[in-house]
């Protein structure tokens, strides 16, 4: 029977294909008293070998599809998995305490993973904790008889259907197989979300129902335009969103006719429209999309997508081909940005009951020199290649500015003193996400370069509402005239100290928002790469002063809501 779900429409575009379902099984067990050591010993190594057997599978097709280093990981696992040590105090567990092969598995993995995770001076130690956790699930589920989901192992195309979606999961996916996402938990600006449109693929989250309603093999529709899942679709409603995916492909094919073009309004003021990336590799999409620049590297995607701590090198690497595959347009790398709902299995952090509001981003980072400092050299080094401009995460004071700017200029004058190759200038600006932040703009400009709004972030802290969480969505109001003011203030701040004021969070490449935010006189424009060519689209049929008495009347308005009609009402009269 058709059913259908909604959530909210994270990437545009319409999917058709069978359902993936990435979820996990229910992997509890009864602990039991055994008579038959043997018995359960066998059962044991019948786990381990298929387990074993399963991961050599993943490892030939992760080589194949995605290249040898997304599989060195699997071949990690199987060497745990042959660990005579580990195997031996399994089976010791076994024989003494006459308990089931799950109960002795769990026993003796937990110990270790205590023990790893407790070597906090030594993070290759602790990153082995996240493989023995992984690979015990893969042995739990082969003495349990369920199925995980392997999905390196995708050789069709399908939706994935996902409680929520991690960039380690994106990681082990193949893109070419993988037509659209559709998600239980997130919003539209959950990592999730961000990036479905990164990737270009179509999706819809926060749909709380999507796991429960779909079953693996169904057919699904996801349609990313207006939010909306069908599963179990009829003919017609394939004819209808056939022809939907069309059009909207047709559409794209208008913008992309602007891709040379410069970013200029009707009146003829220039604005920069520039991408958020994750890795070197989205480039790519940046230079098809006529990037004129990269507004966001949000750097701790690198850290996400590695199982261990990628050291100064790699991180130079990274960098270094991001500032040269832009060819000398200015990339703007956000120092890591952990915590909050972006976790690294290798950096156990606290529990905390507000993540959100807790230790994340520039807080470790200060807290952390021996993770910072290795990646402000990085970037260092890297700004002889390019154009590396540098910014901070979550600055709530002017001190903690103050503190990164001083570890940044120490890493600086070190690598010029030992003789390495850096750029003359390299801006280092800040992100603008916390409202208190916003109402000090004047003093940090003293200090910062630059600022660019991170409005995803500055909504969920404006109104206290958790930007992952789909009941409060409601409240994610970019229009709302309290956080235009917030946006004009820092916009102005900025312009009256010389300083540039970019924004990187999704609200710069949002239809609605881009004439409000042309009226304020925004420099820089960062957004997802496939949001690009559309925004410079819009651009061209708006004037600034328009806009700016545009802006006049929604300051003085009450809701998001009137806000909205209010543009929508200009746009209108458009011609
Ligand atoms: C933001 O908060 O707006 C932002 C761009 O950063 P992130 O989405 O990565 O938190
Ligand atoms: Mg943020």
């Amino acid at each position: 029977m058709t059913q259908k779900l909604s959530g909210i429409a994270a990437s545009n575009g319409v999917a058709i294909a069978a359902a993936y379902m990435l979820v996990d099984p229910d992997l509890t067990f009864e602990k039991r008293n055994i008579t038959d050591a043997d018995a359960e010993k066998k059962r044991l190594h019948e786990a381990l070998d298929a387990a074993i057997a399963e991961l050599q599978q993943i490892k030939t097709v992760a080589e194949k599809n995605l290249g040898a280093d997304e599989a060195e990981v699997f071949e990690a696992h199987i060497t745990i998995l042959e660990d005579p040590e580990m195997i031996g105090q399994i089976e010791g567990k076994i024989d003494s305490d006459k308990v089931n092969a799950e109960e002795a598995l769990k026993e003796v993995t937990d110990s270790f993973i205590t023990i790893f995770e407790g070597m906090t001076d030594n993070t290759y130690m602790q990153e082995r904790a996240a493989d023995v956790r992984d690979v015990t699930k893969r042995v739990m589920s082969h003495l349990l008889g369920k199925n995980l989901p392997n999905p390196a192992l995708i050789d069709s195309e399908v939706i994935i259907v996902a409680h929520d979606l991690t960039p380690s999961d994106t990681a082990q996916l193949n893109r070419k197989y993988v037509k659209g996402f559709i998600t239980d938990l997130g919003g539209r600006t959950s990592h999730s979300a961000i990036m479905s449109r990164t990737l270009e693929i179509p999706a819809v989250v926060g749909t709380e129902t999507a796991t429960t309603m779909i079953k693996q093999g169904d057919q699904v529709i996801v349609d990313g335009l207006d939010g909306v899942g069908i599963v179990s679709p009829t003919a017609s409603d394939v004819d209808a969103y056939t022809k939907k995916g069309d059009d909207f492909t047709k559409q794209k094919a208008e913008w992309d006719k602007l891709k040379d073009e410069p970013s200029v309004s009707k009146d003829g003021k220039t604005f920069t429209i520039a991408a958020n990336i994750g890795t070197p590799d989205d480039v790519a999409a940046v230079n098809d999309d006529g990037g004129e620049a990269v507004g966001l590297f949000r750097s701790e995607f690198l850290y996400m997508d590695s199982s261990e701590l990628p050291d100064e090198e790699t991180q130079f690497q990274a960098y270094k081909k991001a500032a040269e595959d832009m060819h000398g347009k200015q990339v703007v790398v956000r120092t890591m940005d952990i915590g909050g709902d972006k976790h690294l299995d290798y950096l156990p952090l606290p529990e905390e009951m507000n993540p959100f509001l807790g230790y994340r981003a520039i807080r470790i980072s200060l807290a952390q020199p021996d993770l910072f400092r290795p990646q402000l050299r990085a970037l260092i080094r890297a700004s002889a290649f390019g154009n590396i401009a540098i910014m901070f995460p979550m600055i709530g004071t002017v001190d903690e500015f103050k503190r990164a700017r001083a570890i940044y200029d120490e890493e600086r004058q070190k690598l010029i003193n030992d003789g390495v190759k850096v750029a003359d200038h390299i801006d280092v600006g800040m992100m603008m996400e916390v409202p208190a932040a916003v109402l000090i703009a004047d003093k940090l400009a003293k200090y910062a370069d630059f600022f660019s709004i991170g409005t995803n972030d500055l909504i969920q802290y404006s109104f206290a509402a958790d930007r992952g969480n789909e009941r409060v969505s409601y409240l994610y109001q970019p229009y709302n005239p309290s956080l235009l003011r917030l946006i004009k203030r820092v916009i102005d701040t900025a312009h009256a100290e010389g300083k540039w004021a970019g924004m990187c969070g999704e609200m710069a490449g949002d239809q609605v928002a881009v004439p409000l935010l042309m009226g304020m006189g925004l420099d820089e424009f960062s957004m997802s790469a496939s949001s690009m060519l559309q925004t410079r689209s819009l651009m061209k049929r708006l004037d600034t002063d328009s806009t700016a008495q545009l802006v006049e009347k929604a300051l003085d308005a009450e809701t998001n809501e009137e806000v909205a009609d209010l543009v929508k009402d200009y746009m209108s009269r458009l011609n």
